[in-house]
């Protein structure tokens, strides 16, 4: 017997999360499944922001990049980053954009690998990745791999069969540890493991799992990753990324100058000499280009410490079981209904997110938003909930699930209101 909507209401009262929901302004009204790709707002975000545009930036001016730490802003809140994913805190940066971290990042693993001393380094000329990928990791790796003179190519195979594509002639294994339309998971110490004894290096994208599956970059063995400020981080709309870096590649590269190519000159190590030539900073920072986003990063950090508060491994318990109880309900309250799962079933294999293929799609989420049960739509028929654990609750789970069967049971998706495309899905 699935639960009943007051066996929801019983869970949410148990639930030791339940109070962090009160750290969200979140609407009446709503219910927010879309964390995964935009986070809501913290209630600490408004007054911090107003403390930094008027105390820090109105009074101190220029003098806050000193007095107020904003120059050590994208160290200090990759440190907090760096606690939510495994890693060291001098081996993480919040700068850039994920795509632009990626760049950053591929570009110093190739390095990496062709000044290592190998047998047969013309061989290694493969940047190994899977095709569902989120598509600006794969454009990023094409155009990088143009700019490097088209000696490398870029070789893309389907989920299950990445272990076995990996041998010796790939350079780097670049992958999204969970899936942005599926959802489906990797093994990333599995995976990297394997990278390494075929020689080529492990680039994780971690967009959709900071925040919301455990991640341990260090116990893997991780490489690089870079990943998202804004889905499960809170950080707000276009918040800046992260990127890690494993302290044992920061000291070769910096015997290679120019390994991180964008080399700006907040990445120089001594930027207020003006030199007119580059040296790398020593660490982390080198992965830094040009002057931070002060109000940005205040609000990143606001939302980091909201999940910091909670603890990765009480998230991914809620999380597991939010979305248990969603593909459960959904499936039985919404059979004959032409919704076919994408997720995985093993929760063990999935992220924090439950998607459903349905032939319309695009209208029936239209439908859903209309109501106030807010996912989202991914080409070409996916429908996609994501369950940040920090917010969404188990009566919320019963109410979409509801509202959903409606849409689909009376067609309310079937007016040419709900038929028209929009810039961003
Ligand atoms: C959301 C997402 C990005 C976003 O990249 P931006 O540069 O911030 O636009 C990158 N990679 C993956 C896997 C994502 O899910």
């Amino acid at each position: 017997m699935s639960p009943t909507r007051q066996d929801c209401i019983a869970r949410d009262v148990a639930d030791p999360l339940a109070p962090h929901r009160n750290a969200f302004a979140l609407p009446d009204g709503v219910i927010y499944l879309d964390g995964n790709s935009l986070g809501p707002l913290p209630r600490a975000t408004p007054a911090r922001l107003r403390e930094v545009v008027e105390r820090e930036w109105g009074d101190g001016l220029i003098r806050s990049w000193n007095t107020a730490g904003w120059i050590d802003a994208p160290r200090r809140v990759g440190a907090k980053i760096a606690r939510l994913i495994g890693a060291r805190p001098n081996e993480v940066i919040c700068a850039d954009s994920t795509s632009i971290n990626l760049f950053k990042a591929l570009a110093a693993a190739l390095t990496l690998q062709a000044v290592r001393p190998q047998v047969s380094t013309n061989e290694r000329r493969v940047i190994l990745s899977e095709r569902g990928n989120f598509p600006t990791d794969l454009y990023v790796a094409q155009g990088l791999a143009d700019l490097l003179g088209r000696r490398h190519e870029l070789k893309l195979v389907e989920f299950d069969d990445v272990a076995e594509a990996i041998d010796e002639r790939v350079a780097v294994l670049l992958l999204t540890h969970v899936n942005y339309r599926t959802g489906a998971m990797h093994d990333m110490a599995a995976l990297t493991q394997r990278a390494h004894g075929a020689g080529a290096f492990a680039i994780w994208d971690l967009a959709h799992s900071a925040g919301a599956v455990p991640v341990d970059l260090n116990a893997a063995g991780a490489d690089f990753a870079v990943g998202c400020g804004y889905k499960y981080l809170n950080g707000g709309p276009g918040a800046p990324a992260f990127a890690f870096v494993a302290e044992r590649h920061l000291a070769a590269l910096a015997k290679a100058r120019f390994a991180q190519p964008l080399a700006g000159w907040i990445g120089h190590r001594a930027p207020f000499d003006f030199d007119a030539d580059y040296a790398p900073a020593r660490g982390i920072d080198r992965f830094a280009v040009g002057t931070p986003s002060i109000l940005a990063l205040a609000a990143l950090d606001c939302g980091v410490d909201t999940v910091l508060a909670a603890g990765t491994d009480a998230l991914r318990a809620k999380s597991v079981a939010l979305t248990e109880l969603f593909i459960a309900l959904a499936e039985e309250r919404c059979a004959e209904l032409g919704l076919a799962l994408v997720t995985p079933r093993d929760a063990q294999r999935r992220g924090s997110q439950v998607s459903f293929a349905h032939e319309n799609a695009w209208p029936v989420m239209q439908a859903s938003i209309a109501r106030g049960v807010i996912g989202d739509f991914r080409a070409p028929d996916i429908l996609r909930f994501g369950f940040a654990p920090l917010y969404v609750r188990f009566v919320d789970v019963w109410d979409a699930v509801e509202a959903l069967r409606d849409v689909l049971a009376t067609r309310a998706w079937d007016r040419p209101e709900f038929k028209q495309r929009r810039a961003v899905t």
